[in-house]
């Protein structure tokens, strides 16, 4: 934890999950309340910035977005590095991206901190129509991982608040 002269506490946090289930426009919803319609086309990592308030306190999350690494199997053990909370996304209208979470959560492991918050978010929740792994297969592997879970959507702007904000306030109590 540093501290800087805006916010009590700084940290950072990473997204992380398949190529095009959203992380992008989750952290954009999150860091600056809009939805992007194309896919961004930069490689390297992308980062952002929020304070929140946490009692009389003033956290400063720092959020690392891939910005489309993980197509290429290029994300670093220095992207996870230093990181204490993260978010882990799966898109609830592709079987395969709820399949690879066991290869991130391994990942995680291996390269984040060993008490790392994380908090596992199927996206999508608008595109009911389309869905292939129902809300209790998130559930269950979020408890069997001990991790929180919650669907959101980037696009409808649901629970992508409360997303951030779940980890973020773990984060603050434990660092
Ligand atoms: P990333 O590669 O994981 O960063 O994914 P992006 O944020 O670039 O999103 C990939 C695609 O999914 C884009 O076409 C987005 O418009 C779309 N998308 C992202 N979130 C949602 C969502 O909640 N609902 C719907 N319907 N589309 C979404």
């Amino acid at each position: 934890t540093v501290l800087d002269d805006e916010c009590d506490y700084l940290f950072k946090t990473v997204l992380i999950g398949d190529s095009a289930v959203g992380k992008s426009n989750l952290l954009s919803r999150f860091a600056k309340d809009e939805f992007h319609i194309d896919s961004k086309p930069t490689i390297g990592v992308e980062f952002a910035y929020r304070n929140v308030k946490i009692g009389d306190k003033v956290a400063k999350a720092q959020i690392w977005d891939t910005a489309g690494q993980e197509r290429f199997r290029a994300i670093t053990s220095s992207y996870y590095r230093g990181a204490l909370g993260a978010i882990l996304v799966y898109d609830i209208t592709r079987r395969g991206t709820f399949e690879n979470l066991k290869k991130w959560l391994h990942e995680l492991r291996e390269y984040g901190n060993r008490d790392m918050v994380i908090v596992l978010v199927g996206n999508k929740s608008d595109l009911v129509d389309s869905r292939e792994v129902d809300v209790e297969d998130g559930q269950s592997l979020a408890q069997q991982e001990n991790l929180c879970f919650m669907e959101t959507s980037a696009k409808e702007n649901l629970n992508v608040e409360d997303a951030f904000l779940q980890m973020i306030t773990k984060v603050f109590k434990i660092a």
